[in-house]
């Protein structure tokens, strides 16, 4: 198994990200409040830089103005010729590369958490890369730790053999926070609240490694996206049916042959006709509708997550 390379000195460029998706409301009140008042991300070692993703489509509380900002950090967005043309996510993904990447370059930012939510009734999700993620996993182990209460489960969204898409890819290491149910535009309190502490442990997390600490090696349990599922439509294209009550609200839950994944208009259950289990993910998620996806099919795996040794500090300018 080949790692991401892990980071062998402190981490001092860090950044967090709200309104990637202009319609989670989550993180763009957090970020527009650490705009005005920054110390709440601060720790001894560094300060996390508050980034405001796609401030046209916050401006309009939708999810992107032209495509999704959040799948736009691929090689062929980043490094083609700037055009008038261009959709605003394209050029903005282009603006974020150079302000927290460039991508899979050393002068990258070191971190980048990127905060979303989800209509889906999927927790406290933590979204990483990839099991090959070392750093980010450690930091899901952390999370998992302080707040056994959450229960938070892990998604890694990359397929094999698929090139990173996210915002938090720019950076050396990265971890988005998916928070749900919240309805698009809404914004809760709860989950609000939630956001905020998971924040502060990520930062403490941070600090915790720079200070010296070493983290041990651990097994994890993660969920993996094998394929998604489109809604019943009609020969037209339009919904035929909707999400069946039994699945509605049961992410992260297995899924088995035989089971009813949608009811018909007409009254009809259809049911799930795969081979093995799945655990369903962002069911029924709003923003999925237009992507042709009614829930993402997950396989649940365990592995080894190797030892995280304790950075080198880089010498003092002043030696
Ligand atoms: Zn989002």
């Amino acid at each position: 198994m080949c790692s991401l390379p892990l980071p062998r000195e402190p981490l001092r460029r860090v950044a967090v990200a709200g309104g990637t998706h202009g319609n989670e409301l989550s993180g763009v009140y957090l970020v527009r409040h650490w705009l005005l008042a920054p110390a709440e991300l601060q720790r001894p070692s560094f300060s996390a830089v508050p980034v405001l993703a796609n401030p046209a489509a916050t401006a309009a509380c939708r999810r992107y103005v032209d495509r999704d900002l959040n799948r736009t950090f691929t090689s062929t967005f980043l490094n083609s010729t700037p055009t008038p043309d261009d959709p605003y996510e394209v050029t903005r993904a282009r603006e974020l590369n150079q302000l927290l990447g460039p991508k899979a370059s050393g002068r990258a930012f070191d971190f980048v958490l990127d905060l979303h939510n989800t209509t889906a009734n999927m927790g406290t999700c933590l979204i990483a890369e990839s099991s090959h993620d070392v750093f980010a996993l450690h930091l899901c182990r952390h999370l998992q730790l302080q707040y056994p209460e959450l229960s938070c489960q892990v998604f890694l969204y990359q397929r094999s053999g698929e090139e990173s898409h996210n915002l938090d890819s720019v950076a050396k290491n990265g971890l988005g926070l998916e928070l749900g149910p919240q309805p698009q535009g809404v914004l809760r309190a709860d989950i609000f609240s939630r956001m905020r502490a998971l924040v502060a442990t990520v930062l403490d997390f941070i600090e915790l490694f720079n200070q010296g600490t070493a983290f041990p090696a651990f097994e994890m349990e993660a969920y993996s996206p094998v394929g998604v599922m489109d809604f019943p439509r009609t020969a037209a294209g339009d919904l035929a049916g909707s999400v069946h009550p039994q699945l509605q609200d049961q992410d992260f839950q297995p899924l088995q042959p035989g089971d009813p994944i949608f009811q018909t208009f007409s009254g009809e259950d259809l049911l799930y006709e795969g081979e093995s289990t799945v655990y369903p993910v962002f069911i029924n998620e709003a923003a999925y509708y237009e992507k042709g996806v009614a829930f993402v099919q997950t396989e649940k795996l365990t592995f080894s997550v190797p030892a995280m040794p304790a950075p080198t500090p880089a010498p003092s300018p002043a030696s």
